[in-house]
């Protein structure tokens, strides 16, 4: 059998590599019924320890394996919603049909398979898989749980494993289940995961797989797609942004950073008809939200190009006039400041000297401490007791492009992690770099 992620013998062993800004990358092994993995993840500064694997996937691999053991090679075998690769590496050798919604698990996946590329299928497509074993990681958004599970219980014979960890598991995620299939067994706690298997498919709920919200308030509606950020409604911080948003007479190139639905950068087409807007967001769905919002509002295509990416990873979007970021506040169920902190390095190098970046930040993280690392001046356009909007400028005279990045960067521009740091430790921002 041809594999391509790492396997060892189970010896344990840890590889951590810490980064200036605390920010680190771990490799370590996973032991699963079908061979050691070895994987890689990033993990959250000041945080307990994470790693590319959690119990909840250790779980729904052991539960599997005793329910079909050797006839598993017999079964079609699909993944949904994995994070790092984890349960897609375990069983490589199973030849997974893999479906997600995240840019940032394909990244992942490709540096847990040796860089090696697989397909990686949107969630849409799980209606035409004939797979008829489904392992689900649980997803944090219940309207997207349902649209999973409707969506695989589209075949009256599969059956689906779904696990996750015990305190991210609301009751209504169990009714969900219920709805979609007759049969549920939810298998004892087993070191803080869950784990069900789900057999023979109901008539399942027709679910609304759009939720057009209008913002009268702004003269224009978002299109929603499942696991799009602020499903509902406008969210409160897009809403204080909106309220407050800056003049960008003169920006020709803009980016709309973390774009879910791509409300601010809609605001910016229809109100500045000389600029063109790059939507980028992780999510597949946050893409085709804004795809669907930019046509009922009648934008003109030609004026919008969208990205689903992790961030501005391997985008050459350099030289643009100003950056809209709303930037998450989560890195999976944890409140962190990470992506927002990796956001602005990113954006410092995506901005044209004199560019500006218009950042909305949640109080109770520190964005204003990462924006001044790198931009001068940054200064408060509107405040409240949640919210600040800060406008930073990359300084005009700015001539370097490449600034030391607190984080490795991976893809085409890879380099070890080793590497990054030695050029940390010789580089600061402001510096030429070599
Ligand atoms: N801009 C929208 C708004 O204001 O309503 C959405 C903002 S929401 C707070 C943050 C968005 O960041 C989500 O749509 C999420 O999918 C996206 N996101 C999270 N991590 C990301 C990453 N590494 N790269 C790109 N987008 C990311």
């Amino acid at each position: 059998m041809h594999r391509c992620c790492t396997l060892r013998n189970s010896t344990q062993t840890r590889n951590d590599v810490i980064s200036n800004d605390g920010a680190t990358r771990m490799t370590d092994t996973f032991e699963t019924p079908f061979g050691v993995v070895q994987l890689t993840c990033d993990t959250i500064p000041s945080r307990s320890p994470t790693q590319a694997w959690n119990q909840a996937d250790a779980y729904i691999l052991k539960k599997v394996q005793e329910d079909y053991g050797a006839a598993l090679a017999d079964k079609k075998v699909a993944i949904v919603n994995d994070q790092f690769g984890a349960l897609s590496c375990a069983l490589d050798a199973f030849n997974p049909e893999i479906y997600s919604d995240s840019a940032i698990f394909k990244r992942w996946l490709k540096i847990n398979r040796q860089g090696i590329a697989t397909d990686v299928y949107p969630i849409e497509s799980i209606r035409d898989s004939t797979a008829d074993l489904f392992l689900v990681k649980l997803p944090k958004n219940l309207h997207f749980f349902q649209h999973l599970l409707s969506l695989i219980s589209n075949n009256p014979h599969v059956v689906a494993y779904v696990s996750g960890m015990q305190k991210y598991w609301p009751r209504s995620f169990f009714q969900t289940a219920g709805d979609c299939f007759a049969e549920m067994t939810v298998f004892p706690g087993v070191r803080k995961a869950k784990c069900m298997r789900l057999t023979g498919v109901k008539d399942t709920p027709q679910i609304e797989l759009t939720r057009t919200v209008h913002m009268e308030a702004f003269g224009f509606s978002c299109v929603n797609y499942p696991n799009v950020f602020s499903r509902e409604q406008l969210d409160i911080g897009a809403r204080f942004f909106l309220e407050n948003a800056p003049d960008l007479t003169q920006a020709k190139r803009v980016i709309d950073l973390a774009c879910g639905n791509g409300v601010l950068g809609l605001q910016a087409l229809l109100q500045y008809p000389n600029c063109r807007v790059h939507f980028v967001d992780e999510s597949d769905y946050a893409i085709r939200s804004c795809a669907a919002s930019l046509t009922i509002n009648q934008i003109d295509l030609e004026r919008a190009t969208l990205h689903q990416n992790d961030g501005l990873f391997d985008l050459d979007l350099s030289g643009c006039d100003a950056i809209l970021c709303n930037p998450p506040f989560h890195q999976e169920h944890q409140v962190s400041s990470h992506v927002a902190d990796i956001l602005i390095q990113q954006s410092y190098l995506a901005l044209r000297p004199g560019g500006s970046l218009y950042l909305l930040a949640n109080r109770h993280l520190q964005h204003g401490k990462q924006l001044r690392r790198f931009f001068n001046p940054v200064r408060q356009i509107a405040s409240n007791d949640k919210f600040i909007l800060y406008h930073a400028m990359k300084d005009k005279t700015e001539t370097q492009t490449k600034p030391a990045l607190s984080r490795p960067l991976i893809g085409k521009s890879e380099q070890s992690p080793d590497d990054t740091e030695r050029s940390q430790r010789r580089h600061k921002p402001g510096e030429p770099t070599p």
